[in-house]
C-alpha cells in the first residue's frame, strides 16, 4: 500500500479535496482521505500538485498522425476532405514506416499529455498493435466508409472477420463504426448496427452533423458533398435523400442508442440534441478540429443545456495541432465561459470513460478503480484548481503517478 499526499485531489465523482491522501494498493485505488496513514505504510508527498484521473480522448484517428501539419485549414468542410483524400492517396501502404512511426509518436504524446484512454477510429487497423504495446486503454473502432455498396452485408462480415483475428484484450478492445450518414450506404449502416448489437458491451461511433454540407446532402441530396461523391465515382443513383436532419435520419434508421458516440454535432438543432439525450447517445465534441476543417464552432452551451452526455476528442493530427485533451478543454472554456469548469473536467474523464465502456476501472478517483492518475503542477495551491485545469495545461506540467 502506498499513500500519496497532494495539495489537491479532483476525484470527479466528488468535489475537489484540499490537502488530501490517496491510498493505492497493487495498482488500484484503496481509499481517499483527509488524513495520512497511521499504520506506518509507505508515504509519498507529491507536493504542490492537483491529482486527477487520466483523461479520455474519446475521438481521434491515430493512424492519420503522419498528416500532422500537412492539411491546411479550410473555410469549407468538403475542401478539407478533398485535401485529406488527396494526401492519403500519396501514402497507399498503411503499414509504411513513416505511418507506423507517426502512430508511436502520437501515442507517446498522448500519454505525455495525460491521456489514459482513447477512442481510436481506424480504417486500416494499423493502430491496434501499437495500442496493445502502450499503456493506453482503447476502443479501436474499425470504421467502414462506402456509399455505393453492392454487398453491404458481405463488407461488414469481412470487417468482422478481420476484427475477430485481432485478439482484443480487456484494455484494448475493438468494435465497428460507420464513418458518417453521408458516406455509408443505408443498408450498410444497418449491417454495422446489427453487428455491434451482437455484443452488449461494445460501443459504436459515427461522425454526425459535422458540417453544413452534410445537412444539405441529407436534406436534399445535393450540394458539395454530392459533387464530391460523383467525382470519386461513389455516387449511388438509387439513393433517395432521407430529408430531415442527419440525427433524425440515423435515429429513424434505429442506429442511435446509449452505446453510440456521435462525433461533432456542430450543426445539431435543439431538437436533434433532445433526441440524442433521449437515446442516451454520447456527443463527442472536437472544437479545435471543427475550427480547422471549416465546420464551424460547436454550440457547446446548447450541448450541455440539452442534457446530452458530452465527451471530448482531439480528432486527428490532420485537423488538430496536437493530441492534448487539456488544450481541447481550454478551447471549450474560451467558447463556453458559462459552462462550469467541473462540468468540462467531467466531460474529459468520467463521461468519455463511460461512453467507451471503461467506467468500471477509469474516469474517477474512487476505491476499486485503477490508479491511472496524473499529477499536474500548480503555480500556487490557493487557486481554483478546476478553473486552472481548463485553461491550458502542457505536458511539462504533467506526470503519471506510479502505481
Ligand atoms: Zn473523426
Amino acid at each position: 500500500m502506498i499513500h500519496y499526499h497532494a495539495a489537491w485531489i479532483v476525484p470527479v465523482s466528488d468535489p475537489p479535496m484540499r490537502d488530501a491522501w490517496i491510498a493505492v494498493d497493487r495498482g488500484r485505488i484503496a481509499a481517499l482521505s483527509r488524513r495520512g496513514p497511521t499504520d506506518g505504510s509507505r508515504e509519498v508527498d507529491l507536493g504542490d500538485v492537483v491529482v486527477l484521473p487520466g483523461l479520455v480522448n474519446a475521438h481521434t484517428h491515430l493512424e492519420l498522425s503522419y498528416l500532422r501539419d500537412e492539411i491546411p485549414p479550410a473555410s469549407q468542410f468538403v475542401s478539407w476532405v478533398r485535401q485529406v483524400i488527396k494526401t492519403r492517396r500519396n501514402h497507399p501502404d498503411p503499414k509504411a514506416p513513416a505511418i507506423l512511426e507517426a502512430v508511436d509518436r502520437a501515442l507517446a504524446e498522448s500519454v505525455a499529455c495525460g491521456t489514459a484512454i482513447v477512442g481510436e477510429v481506424s480504417n486500416t487497423l494499423v493502430t491496434f498493435d501499437p495500442l496493445t504495446r502502450s499503456d493506453v486503454a482503447a476502443v479501436v473502432f474499425y470504421e467502414l466508409i462506402r456509399f455505393n455498396a453492392d454487398d453491404p452485408q458481405g463488407i461488414v462480415e469481412r470487417a468482422r472477420g478481420e476484427l475477430d483475428a485481432l485478439a482484443p484484450t480487456d484494455r484494448v478492445r475493438a468494435s465497428l463504426a460507420a464513418h458518417a450518414p453521408y458516406s455509408v450506404a443505408p443498408l450498410m449502416l444497418r449491417a454495422i448496427r446489427q453487428d455491434v448489437d451482437r455484443d452488449p458491451f461494445l460501443p459504436c461511433s459515427v461522425h454526425l452533423s459535422e458540417s453544413v454540407e452534410e445537412i444539405e446532402f441529407i436534406r436534399s441530396g445535393s450540394g458539395p458533398w454530392r459533387a464530391l461523391l460523383e467525382e470519386l465515382g461513389s455516387w449511388d443513383p438509387s439513393w433517395v435523400p432521407p430529408g430531415g436532419t442527419p440525427v433524425e435520419f440515423l435515429d429513424e434508421s434505429g442506429f442511435l442508442d446509449a452505446r453510440v458516440l456521435a462525433v461533432h454535432g456542430v450543426q445539431m438543432t435543439p431538437s436533434d440534441l433532445s433526441r440524442l439525450a433521449a437515446r442516451g447517445t454520447t456527443l463527442v465534441t472536437c472544437p479545435r478540429s471543427n475550427g480547422h476543417t471549416g465546420a464551424g464552432a460547436p454550440p457547446l452551451v446548447e450541448f450541455y443545456e440539452s442534457g446530452v452526455p458530452v465527451a471530448i476528442g482531439t480528432d486527428s493530427l490532420a485537423s488538430a495541432p496536437d493530441l492534448n485533451v487539456f488544450a481541447e478543454l481550454a478551447t471549450m472554456r474560451a467558447l463556453a465561459p458559462s459552462v462550469p469548469a467541473a462540468t468540462l473536467i467531467e466531460s474529459a474523464t468520467r463521461v468519455g470513460a463511460r461512453a467507451l465502456g471503461f467506467d468500471g476501472d477509469y474516469g474517477t478517483i474512487e476505491p476499486g478503480k485503477y490508479a491511472r492518475l496524473i499529477a499536474v503542477t500548480l503555480p500556487s495551491t490557493s487557486i481554483d484548481v478546476e478553473e486552472y485545469l481548463v485553461n491550458g495545461i502542457g505536458p511539462e506540467q504533467i506526470r503519471w503517478i506510479e502505481s
